[in-house]
């Protein structure tokens, strides 16, 4: 199994604004992230699914799936050491089909060792 650790979401994301009314974190334009591993940014969008098939059950083994209205996910692989990295956010409607993203967690799989640090 590869190893897969949490981590809180203002240590790996940029852009990141916070909610006017209850000052949690908040999605803004264009979220980057940023790897520990390379400090390369990797910019992703909100509900993006661009794992292979493996690393996403493997992230759903530890993270649970994603609950529709409740939860979203954003699937994506670092572009440039290519780590998968998992962020969870929480979904508020705050108004008629418009939505607020609270970014809660970032679970960030360690590479294979098939890939230079
Ligand atoms: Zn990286």
């Amino acid at each position: 199994m590869p190893s897969i650790v949490k981590t809180p979401p203002e240590l790996r994301l940029a852009n990141l604004g916070h909610d006017r009314d209850t000052g949690e974190l908040l999605i803004v334009n264009l979220p980057k992230y940023v790897c520990p591993e390379c400090d390369a940014l990797t910019p992703f969008a909100i509900g993006e699914a661009s794992l292979s098939e493996t690393d996403r059950k493997a992230l759903d083994a530890v993270s649970g799936e994603v609950k529709p209205y409740e939860t979203e996910h954003s699937d994506f692989y670092c572009r440039v050491c290519g780590r998968a990295v998992r962020v969870v956010c929480r979904v508020h409607e705050f108004a008629m089909s418009a939505y607020k993203y609270h970014p809660t967690l970032v679970w960030e799989m360690a590479t294979d060792g098939s890939v230079d640090r």
